[in-house]
């Protein structure tokens, strides 16, 4: 194992060589990790998919590593098992948060060292400190040019960056991104390799995938298409409220209009058609409030389109403003809507190509 490396540092970066080594020095196969004697790993492993499914980037339990160290290979087991490239980009993308997150947190050497081990790039320290920003690191153009081919921001272009000696210069920030993206992409690559195309889980752990999906079924309707534009009469209660205070010209809470954007982006409205929905508030910024609206649609930033809050959240904000017959079974305001979309085309009140309801 490196000098710098620990137990710890494995569990946190299950993409390093070390891991999977330290994994392969138990020789246990997956039908081991299902009996009782190692209950733990498997609860560990179905929490971390839960996570994935969830969008919640928790960090690993650093009071137990071992257990986190085989935990990982077991719920890659699970997704790759599950056949479902939504469960696999999901799942990628919630553990690439998680690794970012605690690459932020580690000293420059380290940083190297992981890049190096993980994916074998030339990373050298550096010390060059421009107007804005400090580039303590740097890496070969073509090896930049390869991590990076995800990004679309254009601050990833290589014309926006400073460039040296075919060398790319970062910062700390941008380094933990493309490592975590480097190994987003390894999950997902590997995902797709042949070798996996039949692979089965044994039979003791596919009780636990059809949980699994279960539980991804039920929180996947949220990604289900949705017809573009909006349907008024579609809405649910806590955003015909808050529509009508926008309307007043009454200021909103910060949740309120969280709701509202994330509400109108998801059911396919334009940002131009959210920006006039604000325009009668009384604090009223058309630049704010139209970067505030691409940024939550997914265009800039993170390019993570978000979802509307669920009825829980809403209802400890005091935005859930008495539940009608409908809201009964609705734990979000999307599986309203989209309910009432069935409901309303079942009986006459059809919708339209662009989602509208059509008179019949
Ligand atoms: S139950 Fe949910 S959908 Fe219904 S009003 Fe409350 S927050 Fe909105």
């Amino acid at each position: 194992m490196s000098l710098m490396l620990t137990k710890e540092d494995l569990a946190k970066y299950p993409f390093l060589k070390e891991s999977a080594t330290f994994v392969e020095s138990l020789q246990l196969d997956l039908s081991d990790l299902a009996t009782e004697e190692y209950s733990c790993v498997l609860m560990k492993a179905l929490a971390r998919i839960r996570n994935g499914i969830d969008r919640t980037a928790k960090p690993v339990d650093l009071s137990d590593p071992e257990t986190e160290i085989l935990a990982y290979p077991l719920s890659l087991a699970f997704v790759y098992g599950s056949k479902s490239n939504w469960l696999l980009n999901r799942f990628a993308t919630v553990e690439a948060k998680r690794v970012e997150e605690e690459l932020r947190r580690e000293p420059e050497g380290k940083l190297v060292e992981i890049a190096e081990l993980g994916f074998a790039w030339d990373i050298q320290q550096e010390n060059l400190k421009l107007e804005w920003e400090e580039l303590s690191f740097s890496m070969p153009v073509h090896a930049y040019l390869e991590a990076a081919t995800g990004f679309n921001d254009t601050h990833w272009k290589l014309i926006n960056r400073y460039v040296k000696g075919g060398r790319v210069f970062l910062n700390s920030g941008s380094l933990s991104r493309l490592i975590s993206e480097g190994f987003k992409m390894k999950i997902i690559r590997r995902g797709a390799e042949r070798e996996l195309a039949d692979f089965r889980l044994p039979e003791a752990l596919r009780r636990h995938l059809d949980e699994i999906m279960k539980y991804a079924q039920r929180n996947a309707q949220y990604d289900e298409k949705l017809p573009q534009g909006l349907v008024s009469d579609a809405r649910p209660p806590c955003i015909v409220a808050i529509m009508e205070d926008v309307k007043a010209g009454k200021s909103l809470s910060h949740m309120a209009r969280f709701a509202l954007t994330t509400f109108m982006v998801n059911v396919g409205e334009g940002v131009d058609e959210v920006l006039k929905l604000f325009g009668n508030v009384a604090d009223f910024d058309e630049g704010k409030a139209r970067y505030q609206i691409e940024h939550i649609a997914g265009m800039i930033g993170s390019k993570t389109k978000y979802k509307p809050p669920k009825c829980d959240v809403l209802r400890s904000f005091g935005l859930c403003v008495g539940m009608n017959e409908s809201c009964r079974n609705a734990k979000h305001p999307l599986n309203y809507y989209r309910r009432e979309l069935k409901r309303m085309s079942r009986f006459g009140g059809q919708v339209d190509a662009r989602g509208r309801k059509k008179r019949v």
